[in-house]
């Protein structure tokens, strides 16, 4: 019989602050506690549920970033000395994308599936948009009919920069992909087989960024993005960027429907050589 683990120190961190527990406990148990564990491996620091739940709702509502979130529970620990509080940003973080993954596979029903998620399967499409098959079953003659046209709307956002990473070989990508972006390698290599040069800006402000800005599809009577249709832009709003974007759309859950209506503000020039 395995012997049972010797009894350590574990800071478990919670809205209500940082507290110190003496677990033998393995990782499995904490799960079951409703606490998350920082590493698998003879875990020291646990995130309780609660905290990565409240953490992804501060972070989305108000703008709350890792390290000011890590900051309010050091200052709820202890509020004379908050800097003497263990600081657990790093762990925050690594956990945090764990635990937004874990849900999205959670309420997708992947928990007891043998299969791996298809691109864009763990983002939501508009619920009102006619999906045959998914929100509406019409027969092959009435999914001809004006009813069942798909509006789509396309634009580009120049406010979404990136820069590049300093070590791209650390990048682990857990939803490459799966959601609203497209998948990296397929876009990457679509981008190279297009002649399309990526050079490098001369200029110190714009040399780091890896992108300029993104750009997307989404439904235009809803406003609700399209999964798998928002592409990078490596310059500027380009054609293939978008045409990316489109050809992915027009494959979403379309099963039969026949008509699309387009919106884009450059569409004069775009429709072109469409
Ligand atoms: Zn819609
Ligand atoms: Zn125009």
């Amino acid at each position: 019989m395995e012997a049972p683990p010797k009894p350590r120190q574990c800071s478990s961190f919670d809205t209500t602050g940082i507290h110190y527990l003496t677990i033998n406990y393995s990782y499995m148990q904490l799960f079951r506690n409703k606490l998350f564990p920082a590493t698998l491996d003879q875990p020291r620091t646990a995130f309780t549920f609660h905290v990565l739940d409240d953490f992804i709702r501060d972070n989305l509502e108000c703008g709350t970033s890792g390290s000011n979130y890590v900051s309010k529970l050091r200052r709820i620990t202890s509020n004379i000395f908050p800097h003497l509080v263990p600081n657990r940003y790093r762990e925050l973080l690594r956990v945090s994308r764990i635990w937004r993954l874990l849900k999205l596979l959670k309420w997708k029903g992947f928990g007891h599936r043998n299969r791996e998620p298809k691109q864009g399967e763990l983002a939501l499409f508009c619920p009102s948009c006619p999906q045959p098959g998914i929100n509406c079953n019409p027969t092959d003659e009435e999914v001809s009919s004006w009813k069942y046209t798909r509006t789509l709307v396309m634009d580009g956002n120049f406010k979404a920069k990136h820069m590049h990473d300093k070590r791209p070989e650390d990048q682990i990508w857990l939803m490459d992909g799966l959601a609203y972006m497209v998948g990296r390698s397929e876009y990457q290599s679509y981008l190279k087989a297009t002649h399309h040069p990526l050079e490098r800006s001369t200029c110190n402000n714009h040399r780091a960024l890896e992108s300029t800005g993104v750009g997307g599809t989404a439904c235009a009577r809803h406003g609700c993005f399209v999964p798998h249709t928002l592409v990078d832009f490596q310059k500027g709003e380009w054609q293939v960027n978008m045409d990316y974007s489109l050809a992915y759309a027009m494959q979403y859950n379309m099963k039969n429907i026949v008509r699309i209506i387009n919106f884009y503000d450059i569409n004069c020039a775009y429709i072109k050589k469409l």
